[in-house]
């Protein structure tokens, strides 16, 4: 019991807690913890979604594709990906954070 319990720790804060990736057509209705959506199709992805890493519950989304504003980039595996820059919330919980191989990463 107690060992579960322990699992139960380790997979929240240690190594189980990464994000993996989940493509789509479309935008999802429901967004899970823990999963990088990317929106669109084979060479034309246009938009990341998550839920904020901080437990805020905030959804983020992250255009990957157009000419205004800022773009993000999704490289790595869909088990280990990476996102480019980092993501700055300017409003609500105001996280900064990294994903690099599926691995939230904080800036203080
Ligand atoms: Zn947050």
């Amino acid at each position: 019991m107690i060992r579960r319990f322990i699992n139960w720790l380790r997979g929240l804060f240690g190594r189980a807690a990464t994000y993996r990736i989940q493509v789509l057509a479309d935008v999802p209705d429901r967004v899970d913890d823990r999963t990088l959506y990317v929106i669109g199709e084979r060479q034309n992805y246009w938009l990341a979604i998550m839920r904020c890493p901080c437990g805020c519950g905030a959804e983020i989304q992250l255009p990957l594709s157009g000419s205004d504003g800022p773009r993000w980039t999704v490289s790595g595996t869909p088990k280990a990906p990476t996102l480019t820059p980092s993501v700055h919330r300017t409003k609500g919980c105001r996280s900064h954070f990294f994903m690099r191989g599926g691995t939230i990463i904080w800036c203080r």
